[in-house]
């Protein structure tokens, strides 16, 4: 099930969720949502649907968060 709690979102999905190439998709049968890097168009190193959480990533840039 999907927290409304920011804090555990972030700590259950780490970097990706302040991450502009991230993007958080629900999932259509319910559950937790899910989390797609858009990275990973354009660059193999990065998995589409990345394991969460993500503590350590090259790709990482600030500037959007789908949780704040
Ligand atoms: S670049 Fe890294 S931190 Fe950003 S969305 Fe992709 S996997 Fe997550």
């Amino acid at each position: 099930m999907q927290s409304n709690d920011p804090v555990a979102e972030k700590d259950r999905t780490g970097l990706c969720a302040s991450c502009q190439h991230a993007r958080c998709l629900s999932h259509p049968r319910g559950g937790d949502s899910y989390w797609l890097c858009t990275r990973s168009e354009a660059d193999s190193r990065f998995p589409k649907y990345p394991r969460l959480p993500v503590l350590v990533c090259d790709g990482y840039e600030t500037g959007k968060s789908g949780v704040d």
